[in-house]
């Protein structure tokens, strides 16, 4: 479109066309760190396969659980998983110190799939001023007089923080739905809405990415039997768990169509292969030290004139 003679208000329509296109970018680079971050391509850079692409329909049963590129055991993944780690916490500094945007991680899994572990795994040795983890349970009388959406808008991360949301608002389109804890009318509309406050999140300054931990039902069978086995894991032990477990190709059903609807320029989903712990974590690691780095963030100019300070004895 040529805007050239349309006088000071084309001017103005093309100047705020570009804001917005700009905006979108930063955006978009945030959210598709693949595409620009990765500058120096780590040794098998396939992992954006994981990410949900909008307007191509995933389907869960065409991603192995099981995969793990050319890896096979842990340990060949130590030192990639120690350089990913290494570059979250030198860019968590730079967000904190910053102060202008921050960074909100949803996980979601099936019982058992490891949520806790990726925290543990992949924030190893962040600066634990500068994060914060938030659980999702049932929830409770006064969250229930709210919107579904309140109490999770309630703990967004303000500027210069990293927040893990452990559960999220995705479980008011996944349990709710699986367990008809409403009805259909009231939980379909929910993937518009979520949409629509991850967009909001992203529009001031918090880039959204959302990982789901996919684990095959064989490998809960065995996680599960091994909570049972072993005395110091017997706390962990649910039985509300093997009720969940009875849904399995419910929650299946529900998780696909909150990522194939849910997964925006904004706010990607990623799909992540999670029976091989140590793979799970390397692929989260290294999605958020990408996020992180389009992200950008830089510490603030010091002071003018600090070089001629001297410190008084
Ligand atoms: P862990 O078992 O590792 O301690 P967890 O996240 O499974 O962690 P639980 O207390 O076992 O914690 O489970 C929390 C339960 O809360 C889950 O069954 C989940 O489905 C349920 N829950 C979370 N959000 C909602 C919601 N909005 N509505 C109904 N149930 C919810
Ligand atoms: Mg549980």
């Amino acid at each position: 479109m040529d805007n050239r003679n349309d006088g000071p208000e084309g001017e103005d329509a093309v100047r705020e066309a570009a804001q917005a296109e700009a905006h979108q970018m930063s955006h978009s680079r945030a959210a598709a760190p693949e595409r620009v971050a990765v500058s120096d391509p780590p040794p098998d850079p396939n992992y954006p396969r994981y990410r949900v692409e909008p307007g191509h329909w995933l389907k869960l049963g065409d991603v192995h659980a099981d995969e793990s590129e050319h890896y096979t055991r842990k340990k060949d993944v130590a030192d990639e998983l120690d350089l990913q780690r290494e570059r979250i916490r030198d860019l968590q500094a730079r967000l904190y110190g910053e102060r202008r945007q921050s960074l909100l991680i949803v996980l979601q899994a099936m019982d058992t799939g490891g949520k806790d572990g990726t925290i543990r795994g992949v924030f190893q040795g962040v600066n634990p001023q500068g994060c914060q983890v938030w659980s999702f349970k049932a929830p409770g009388p006064e969250e229930l007089e709210h919107d579904f959406l309140w109490r999770y808008h309630l703990k967004a991360p303000p500027r210069g923080m990293i927040t893990i949301f452990n559960r999220s608002h995705y479980e008011d389109v996944l349990v709710v739905r699986v367990k008809h804890l409403v009805p259909e009318d009231v939980w379909r509309p929910r993937y518009d809405l979520i949409n629509e406050f991850e967009e909001m999140l992203a529009r001031s300054n918090t880039t959204v990415i959302k990982f789901y931990l996919h684990i095959s039902k064989a490998e809960q069978k065995h996680r599960l039997e091994s909570r049972l086995k072993d005395p110091n894991k017997h706390w962990k032990f649910s039985s509300g768990d093997l009720k969940e477990r009875a849904y399995w190709d419910e929650y299946m059903a529900a998780f696909e169509d909150a990522l194939n609807h849910c997964s925006t320029g904004n706010a990607p989903w990623y799909v992540v292969p999670a029976n091989k712990k140590w793979y799970r974590n390397l692929v989260v690691a290294r999605t958020i030290a990408d996020t992180l780095e389009a992200m950008a963030p830089q510490f603030p100019p010091g002071e003018k004139g600090l070089d001629k300070i001297v410190v008084p004895d």
